[in-house]
C-alpha cells in the first residue's frame, strides 16, 4: 500500500514526500485505516520505537485539525520533555505544507509559554504534569479538543504519578475525544491502564 492509498490530503503526501517516506511502514499502514475512520473509535497499538509510529499518530491528527479554528484540538502526552519537543518536530516537518493554510503547533513544556499567556494552535504536545497545570491555569483551552495520543505509555506508569495525572488530563476533555494510546510493552499494569483509558479501542499487535 501507498500513503495516497491511505486516503492522505494532498498537503500531507507533499509532508512525507519532502521527509523521503516513500511508503508506510507496517504499523503505519495498519494503524491509519482504523485511526482515520469515521466516527473516530480508540485506538491501543504495540510498537517499539523505530517503527515508526510518531508518523501515524501525527498523521491521524494532522487529518483530523480544522485549520480554520486557532483552538487546540489534538493533545499529545508523552513521558519527557526531550521525546515531547521531539514529537513536536515532526509534527511540524510532516505538516510543513499546511503551516501556509494555518497550521500552529505548540509546545507545552516549562517556560514555552509565558504564565497568563494562553496557548494557540491545533496541536499541542507536552508532559503530563505541565499540560494538566497549564489547563487548569486556563493556559490550554480545552472544549475544541477532539484527539488526545499516549505516546511510550509503558515508560509513563513506570514514572510516580504519571498514570494519574495522564488520567486528570483527560478528565478535563470532551468526553467524545478520541484516545489512541501507544506503548513498546504490555505488562499486566500496562494493559489495565490502557484499556480503563482507552475503552472499546481497537488493539493493534505487531
Ligand atoms: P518512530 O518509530 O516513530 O520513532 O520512527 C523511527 C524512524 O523511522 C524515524 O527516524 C522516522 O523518521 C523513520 N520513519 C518512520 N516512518 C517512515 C517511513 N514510512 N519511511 C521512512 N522512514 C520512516
Amino acid at each position: 500500500k501507498s500513503f495516497a492509498e491511505l486516503q492522505l490530503r494532498e498537503e500531507l503526501l507533499r509532508g512525507l514526500a519532502a521527509m523521503n517516506f516513500r511508503k508506510p511502514s507496517k504499523i503505519q499502514e495498519r494503524a491509519l485505516p482504523l485511526l482515520l475512520k469515521n466516527p473516530p473509535s480508540n485506538l491501543i497499538g504495540q510498537s517499539q520505537s523505530g517503527t515508526g509510529k510518531t508518523a501515524a499518530f501525527t498523521l491521524n491528527m494532522l487529518s483530523r485539525i480544522d485549520l480554520s479554528v486557532k483552538s487546540p484540538q489534538c493533545l499529545v502526552l508523552a513521558p519527557t520533555r526531550e521525546l515531547a519537543k521531539q514529537i513536536a518536530g515532526v509534527v511540524i516537518l510532516m505538516g510543513g505544507f499546511l503551516l501556509d493554510q494555518g497550521l500552529v503547533i505548540s509546545e507545552a513544556i516549562p517556560q514555552s509559554v509565558p504564565r497568563g499567556q494562553q496557548l494557540l494552535g491545533q496541536i499541542v504536545v507536552g508532559t503530563p504534569g505541565t499540560t494538566m497545570d497549564m489547563i487548569k491555569r486556563r493556559q490550554i483551552d480545552v472544549r475544541a479538543m477532539k484527539v488526545l495520543t499516549l505516546d511510550e505509555a509503558d515508560n509513563m506508569l513506570d514514572m510516580q504519578g504519571m498514570g494519574d495525572q495522564c488520567q486528570r488530563v483527560k478528565n478535563l476533555l470532551p468526553k467524545t475525544v478520541q484516545v489512541v494510546l501507544f506503548s513498546a510493552t504490555f505488562p499486566p499494569e500496562v494493559l489495565e491502564f490502557a484499556s480503563r483509558f482507552a475503552p472499546k479501542a481497537n488493539e493493534l499487535r505487531l
